[in-house]
């Protein structure tokens, strides 16, 4: 991997971290215990604990996507830093940009 490249990508997986925190940080907010005495009718409540569940799977996900972002950022000098983690080639520089935490090549992730 290139100067250039490495620097594109870092630069592409900041951005990603930045936009994760907010969004895991709005979804911390919304997941959080309602307030006593914040009933609402049984059918709503029922919908709320449903959508609820969703955030929370949706949060847990993207808390993972951003630990896994942040460790590839921390290996991004590494000196096989981009190799494949199954054949030790290049990933792909667009493969990369377009999903970076990928730890396999497109070969190998089929
Ligand atoms: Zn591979």
């Amino acid at each position: 991997m290139t100067r250039e490249e490495k620097d594109l990508l870092q630069e592409k997986i900041k951005q990603e971290l930045t936009s994760l925190e907010r969004e895991i940080a709005s979804l911390k907010e919304m997941t959080k215990p309602e307030p006593q005495g914040n009933e609402v009718g049984r059918v709503s409540k029922m919908d709320a604990i449903n959508n609820k569940s969703v955030m929370q799977s949706s949060l847990a996900t993207k808390e993972k996507r951003q630990k896994s972002l942040a460790m590839k950022l921390e290996r991004i000098e590494d000196e096989n830093f981009g190799n494949c983690a199954n054949c030790n080639n290049p990933i792909n520089i667009k493969r990369l940009l377009y999903r970076p935490e990928s730890a396999l090549c497109i070969r190998c992730a089929r």
